[in-house]
């Protein structure tokens, strides 16, 4: 028999929990004999009785475990918090809006009986995503496949089964920015993935907003690339040349040489390259401490990444 963890991060959602509670019994009832499954709600300081519901649920049914934010730490720090505590054989992720469909956990269950050691379900398409969701979302695969080590795949989603062996390569990382599924991929491991449509939303809206996203692709270009912060340096280095050679070759050839076409440049025009060359020097200088400050950004991340209230594990 083995042990299956499945981690709900849960914010305000007091409508969602039992039906999701309800969808989770039907799936686990067939597969009762060859695994023994738990469910860990991580209620990420909602404001709503998102708790009330867990509890209630938990005290009828000891399989139910949770964690209980002091805060909202958002979903990638409830997530990681789920894996923290998972001590199962396997650990599966999904969201708690109904939005992951549940009917495919046996086929996520298959895959990794065939060996893959991460399970990754790709969305197809979401229904319900705006525009500015969709073209920023391309953008950011776009930009992060280019500029990080990391192969990161289009529309690749939270939900996920992941072995016992790479949740402990996971519980390794300290960093607070993150964003759970990118430090998953980061991990490697033999991999897997399951298609499916998103449905929409049940019960309440999306709590991820565009800006939201927007900060969440930031940290990962910052934390998954030194790119942004070498961009300086790099900068720096090329107006540096330019404004040095112009610079040398006005010189020379007007003062020294005699150059008809070194002549031709006026005084305030030689002051402009001069000062070229010197704000060459200083993005160069700045790209430069950028690179300490790269070292030390990897260094210091040490805060504890949440804190819970109340706990049943
Ligand atoms: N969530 C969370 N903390 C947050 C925001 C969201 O735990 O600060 C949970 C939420 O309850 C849901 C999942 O993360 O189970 C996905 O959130 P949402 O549906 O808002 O995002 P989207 O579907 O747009 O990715
Ligand atoms: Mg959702």
């Amino acid at each position: 028999m083995q042990s299956i963890l499945i981690v709900v991060p849960a914010y305000n959602e007091e409508k969602n929990i039992p039906l999701l509670y309800g969808e989770l019994k039907k799936v686990f009832a067939p597969l009762r004999d060859s695994y023994a499954f738990e469910i860990l709600f991580i209620n990420d300081g909602s404001c709503d009785n998102t708790l009330g519901e867990i509890e209630k649920l938990a005290e009828i049914d000891e399989h139910v475990k949770y964690l209980d934010f002091s805060r909202n730490f958002g979903k990638e720090v409830a997530s990681t918090a789920g894996l923290n505590n998972c001590q199962a054989d396997a650990c599966l992720m999904i969201d708690s809006d109904l939005q992951h469909p549940v009917e495919l956990i046996p086929q996520f269950l298959e895959k990794w009986q065939a060996g893959a050691e991460v399970v990754v379900g790709i969305r197809k398409k979401n229904k319900s995503d705006s525009i500015l969701k969709r073209v920023g979302s391309t953008f950011f695969y776009f930009v992060i496949n280019r500029i990080s080590d990391v192969r990161i795949v289009p529309n690749a989603t939270d939900f996920r089964l992941l072995d016992k062996k790479v949740v402990e390569e996971f519980n390794r990382f300290s960093e607070t920015n993150r964003m759970t599924r990118a430090l998953i991929d980061w991990l490697g491991f033999r991999r897997d993935y399951l298609y499916f449509e998103a449905n929409d939303r049940v019960n309440g809206t999306a709590s991820y907003s565009f800006w939201k996203l927007f900060g969440l692709a930031m940290n990962s270009f910052v934390s998954l690339s030194l790119m942004p912060l070498k961009l300086a340096g790099y900068l720096g280095a090329v107006i540096t040349l330019i404004a040095g050679v112009s610079g040398f070759y006005i010189l020379l050839g007007k003062y020294f040489l005699h150059l008809p076409l070194a002549s031709t440049f006026s005084d305030s025009e030689n002051l402009a390259i001069l000062i070229l060359f010197l704000v060459g020097i200083m993005l160069t200088s700045i790209g430069l401490i950028s690179f300490y400050v790269a070292n030390i950004h990897t260094e210091v991340i040490r805060r504890p990444m949440y804190v819970t209230r109340k706990r049943k594990l």
